[in-house]
């Protein structure tokens, strides 16, 4: 690792950040350029709508990196 991981609180709990990976996380997961994500609706992609439900439950971020169903924005 570059950094060392800190702790920082998120939805009003304490966690662990990698600050590298966290920093970029919004700029290069695959989901947050798809042209199926579509958060909130009927249509959503069951993979990221899966990743959400994990993040939302153990409070935790992700960042995807391969996925073959991938569609340009
Ligand atoms: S198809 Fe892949 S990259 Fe696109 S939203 Fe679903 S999981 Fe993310």
């Amino acid at each position: 690792m570059r950094q060392l991981p800190r702790k920082e609180v998120h939805y009003g709990k304490e966690v662990w950040v990698n600050p590298v990976t966290e920093k970029i996380r919004k700029h290069e997961c695959l989901c947050l350029h798809c042209d199926r994500l579509k958060p909130a609706q009927p249509d959503n992609c069951k993979i990221a709508q899966n990743f959400y439900q994990i993040c939302v439950q153990e409070n935790v971020a992700l960042a995807v990196t391969r996925c073959p169903l991938f569609v340009q924005k």
